[in-house]
């Protein structure tokens, strides 16, 4: 990659993929219902600037919008890779979706208070409820 790029990633079938022209912040996992409802089980999102995201490919790229926030997902694949609030100026990325080597480390768990009661949550990182 050249150095310019921070990261990319792309969606199961390739109707989503992405370059990352900035930095990434470390991963933070929501345990919310809306994202677990989302994503089948609580989420892993990296996050960068908007402007620094370019989309490679976006023919499967639809926005599900709900709650004053949206989530980019893909009509092809059915993966589930943006979600950005309005007026927010980052954009939150799942971070399955990233290319590796991310780079990236864990960083803290939110909504743990609506953790699904199917697992535990892993107590080496902060919660955040
Ligand atoms: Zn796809
Ligand atoms: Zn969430």
């Amino acid at each position: 990659m050249p150095p310019s790029i921070k990261g990319s990633g792309r969606c199961l079938c390739g109707g989503i993929e992405y370059r990352v022209h900035g930095p990434l912040r470390d991963v933070v996992f929501c345990h919310c219902t809306r994202c677990r409802r989302t994503h089948g089980h609580f989420a892993a999102y990296t996050a960068c600037a908007r402007d620094d995201l370019e989309l490679v490919e976006d023919r499967g790229l639809r926005w599900y919008e709900a709650d004053d926030r949206r989530r980019g997902f893909c009509a092809e694949c059915g993966a589930s890779v943006f979600w950005e609030r309005e007026g927010n100026s980052t954009v939150s990325i799942s971070a399955g979706t990233l290319d590796e080597p991310t780079g990236l480390a864990p960083s803290r768990h939110i909504f743990t208070a609506d953790s699904g009661d199917y697992y535990e949550l892993p107590d080496e990182v902060e919660h955040q409820p």
